[in-house]
């Protein structure tokens, strides 16, 4: 049986290393450490984040094949996912799967499997809710699973996950215990859709609820029987499985290779010395942002959570690019 350890970091740690509260906890992603040194183990993963990791890293949860320790609460937002204050970071509880090779691999990806399911059913998330660090940024991560090493795939682990049943011996706090887990509903209207051969992913089934007139799907028990209802009614959806295109929609990506990038008030010229502040690409491995206006050659408009509307000057020249999606 394991438990979860508590190892909380100091708030000093918290504000130099995360981003602080408000987590929105709508997703659990997965990494694996990519550290094999035999003693790279849990208890010494959260001792580097207790002193200070020396990177800009943070995550949430770390388990090896003996015990699992947690040392940020849930509610705040880690610097784990590569994708500054994307959904990666701002949305996501993150657990660190040790590869140490003096420990007993098979059994810590087990334990995660564990932990994630105690953390889907905590927060009352389905199975879609959990990631990995690759479906947030461009990252092989978690590299030992998505290569299916010692011959556990990433569909494996999730199956682990759908197969472990809360343990009675979770929630330390001894609250939520008696939580039900979503995912007999869940697996109901996948079943549902799987006979009728309708697409079953949570994109899809967010799609089907909106046609619905079911707004803001997040796969709970509720809206997944609601959903289920309509559909066995006969109500047809409206333009099932014909998505429109969405309108494009251009983003300006400063790389990871700069450290200090200006911002300049929509007002002023975009010229050295009238800067507001700097964003820094680097600490993040690279930023993205929604281009929000083009007002001259080269200059774009964005909004940033630390500075507003801003912009910032993007030629080519500099390593920019804007991209459209
Ligand atoms: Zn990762």
């Amino acid at each position: 049986m394991v438990n979860i350890k508590k190892q909380l970091v100091s708030q000093e740690v918290i504000n130099k290393k995360s981003f602080g509260k408000g987590n929105k906890k709508k997703y659990v992603t997965v990494h694996q450490t990519a550290n094999t040194n035999p003693g790279a183990n849990a208890q010494a993963h959260a001792n580097l984040q207790s002193n200070m990791n020396s990177r800009d890293a943070s995550w949430h949860y770390q388990a090896d094949d003996k015990v699992i320790i947690q040392s940020f609460d849930d509610d705040i937002m880690c610097w784990a996912a590569t994708d500054g204050r994307g959904p990666g970071n701002t949305e996501s509880i993150h657990i660190e799967l040790c590869i140490n090779s003096d420990g007993d691999y098979a059994k810590t990806i087990d334990n995660g499997a564990t932990l994630v399911r105690h953390l889907l059913d905590k927060y009352n998330l389905d199975i879609s809710r959990v990631k990995q660090h690759r479906d947030w940024y461009n990252k092989d991560c978690p590299a030992q699973l998505r290569a299916g090493y010692k011959g556990i795939t990433w569909t494996d682990f999730l199956n682990k996950v759908e197969g472990v049943q809360e343990k009675e011996n979770f929630g330390s706090s001894g609250s939520s215990s008696n939580s039900k887990p979503a995912a007999k509903d869940t697996n109901s209207i996948v079943d549902y859709l799987k006979s009728k051969g309708i697409d079953s992913s949570f994109s899809n089934r967010e799609k089907l609820a909106k046609q619905h007139g079911i707004n803001d799907y997040e796969g709970s028990e509720e809206q997944n029987t609601l959903l289920l209802k309509k559909l066995q009614s006969g109500a047809k959806p409206t333009e099932q499985s014909k998505p429109k295109p969405k309108p494009k929609k251009k983003y300006v990506q400063l790389p990871e290779t700069s450290s200090s990038w200006r911002v300049y008030p929509t007002n002023k010229a975009p010229v050295k010395g009238n800067e507001k502040g700097f964003l820094n690409p680097k600490k993040f491995g690279g930023l993205e942002y929604e281009v929000l206006g083009n007002p001259q050659k080269d200059v774009y408009t964005i909004k940033t959570s630390d500075f507003g509307k801003v912009n910032i000057y993007a030629a080519k020249s500099t390593g920019a690019k804007i991209v459209s999606k």
